[in-house]
């Protein structure tokens, strides 16, 4: 088999768990703008962005001997479900007849989903399966540990690009992990990395925290959302956004764990009592709960096409008046330009600063 997968958030971690368990894989390209030209071109019209990106990303792969693609298939009652027979439906009316591996979480369907890991498992022994799934699992905790640092600490550094370079050198060096030895000693030297950088954090009252929510490849993939965390983090402000690759294994794999997420859909009740498909009701959690945590600002980001979070997007005026927290939701697609995106976060970042500085000064005044 020569496999490949869908391109998002860290890539090297799907890479590493094939790799390691001793598969031939090619990596896939890191979205660019033909990639989504030749994506938009292959897709229905109507089709989510998301869609069209993995699309296109496919089709940039083909002709690189690749027999089989590894995907994860739909998360509640959205169109998410339908990717993968559809992709392998228009890739086969291409000329390219692909075999799909599609993951969809175990509760669903255990029997297909254990067929699938056997699969995958190939000659290995269960057990060295079992140690690297946990090397995987392990290996996307410390990255996005590190990764949460690194979106604090970039908004303060004054070398960003070469701050920016450190980061895409760290995640290098995970990439070269095979133990669990190994995510130990990667996981000091990144901080080493981090720690020789100057930073002044501001006073407690004059930071300024802003959280992503909105659907999982848009929040998580850079390719496709612009490069956002960096945008706000160049503006001065720090970032963290709802969905980490971790916390989804968490969600949708790991037994016993997930208790995170029921307390995130516990706190969306008064809004979203029931799931509407992707992670609409998740998104409508995280802002009680960033409100809750001290953040000032939301950023929803909504794939153009998107259903669950068009509902999202309906509510959160509501929202942002009961909270008393700003809130700007972004509709990312082919059109969707970086100047645009820089605009409105720093016209968004400069409405935060001034509503700090007029609450402070009114608590001045009231003293
Ligand atoms: S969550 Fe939205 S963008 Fe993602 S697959 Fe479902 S409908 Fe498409």
């Amino acid at each position: 088999m020569k496999i490949s997968f869908p391109y998002m958030g860290p890539t090297l971690i799907y890479a590493k768990l094939l790799e390691l368990l001793g598969h031939d894989i090619v990596m896939p390209n890191r979205p660019s703008r033909k990639t989504i030209e030749l994506g938009v071109k292959h897709s229905p019209e109507f089709a989510c962005f998301p869609f069209k990106v993995l699309m296109g990303t496919y089709l940039e792969m083909m002709g690189k001997g690749i027999d089989t693609i590894v995907t994860s298939g739909g998360h509640g009652p959205c169109r998410a479900g339908y990717y993968g027979e559809l992709h392998k439906k228009i890739l086969s009316s291409l000329g390219y007849d692909l075999d799909f591996i599609i993951f969809d979480e175990p509760k669903r369907d255990f029997k297909r989903f254990f067929q699938y890991v056997k699969r995958l498992k190939a000659d290995s022994s269960w057990f060295h399966v079992a140690r690297v799934v946990y090397i995987v699992y392990r290996m996307s905790k410390s990255i996005d540990k590190i990764e949460k640092i690194v979106t604090t600490r970039r908004a303060y550094v004054s070398n960003k690009s070469l701050f920016n370079r450190t980061w895409q050198n760290i995640l290098e060096d995970y990439s070269r992990i095979r133990t669990l030895k190994d995510i130990s000693e990667v996981e000091k030297k990144a901080l080493k990395k981090i720690n020789k950088f100057n930073y002044q954090l501001p006073p407690e009252d004059e930071r300024i925290r802003i959280g992503i929510i909105g659907e999982i490849y848009v929040v998580m993939e850079p390719s496709v959302n612009n490069n956002i965390e960096e945008i706000i983090n160049y503006f001065g402000a720090e970032v963290e956004r709802s969905q980490y690759l971790s916390q989804y294994i968490d969600e949708t794999i790991m037994p016993f764990k997930g208790k995170e997420v029921k307390e995130i859909f516990r706190k969306a009740d008064d809004y979203l009592e029931i799931i509407i498909g992707g992670h609409a009701r998740q998104s409508v959690g995280h802002i009680v709960d960033y409100k809750e945590r001290g953040f000032d600002g939301i950023i929803h980001l909504k794939p153009f096409g998107c259903l669950p979070e068009l509902i999202t997007q309906s509510m959160l005026d509501k929202i942002s008046l009961d909270l008393d927290i700003p809130i700007l939701s972004l509709s990312i697609d082919e059109q969707t330009a970086q100047a645009n995106l820089m605009t409105r976060i720093e016209a968004f970042i400069d409405f935060i600063k001034y509503q700090k500085a007029s609450k402070k000064e009114r608590m001045v005044v009231n003293e």
